[in-house]
């Protein structure tokens, strides 16, 4: 049993190597890149899931209340919170309901998901989410 383990451990490369991979894995996971929620700095997503939907990454929407939105499109945002029932989006997307997406730990609102038939995408309101 003991001369098989020390077999093993010798034939992956030993510790050091291991160890030396660990610290530079951390240094090369530095925040960059991130959404934050900017209400309380909970990440919600990463740059890299940027997507264009119609063209376009950024869009303006007005909702029924006469509030400005200005959000980007992402593919996904793992630290929302998703709640309330599916609506309609016709006047923003074609196809699309859409449901409340809000942080997942201090629950500000941050945008909505976007859901049709097998796809979805998320809009992040840009003034509610911080990039690091
Ligand atoms: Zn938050």
């Amino acid at each position: 049993m003991g001369a098989s383990d020390e077999r093993d451990s010798g034939t992956v490369g030993g510790a050091p190597e291991a160890a030396v991979v660990d610290e530079v894995d951390e240094v090369t996971r530095p925040k960059e890149g991130f959404l934050f929620c900017a209400a309380c700095s909970h990440v919600i997503g990463h740059v890299e899931d940027r997507i264009e939907v119609n063209g376009s990454f950024l869009h303006t929407c007005t909702n029924p209340y006469g509030y400005v939105h200005h959000f980007g499109c992402h593919r996904e945002a793992h630290g929302c919170d998703i709640s309330g029932g599916h609506h309609a989006a016709d006047s923003w997307f074609h196809g699309y309901s859409w449901r409340l997406a809000s942080c997942g730990n201090c629950s500000t609102h941050l945008g909505w998901l976007f859901e049709k038939s097998g796809e979805h995408f998320y809009g992040l309101i840009l003034d509610r989410i911080q990039v690091g």
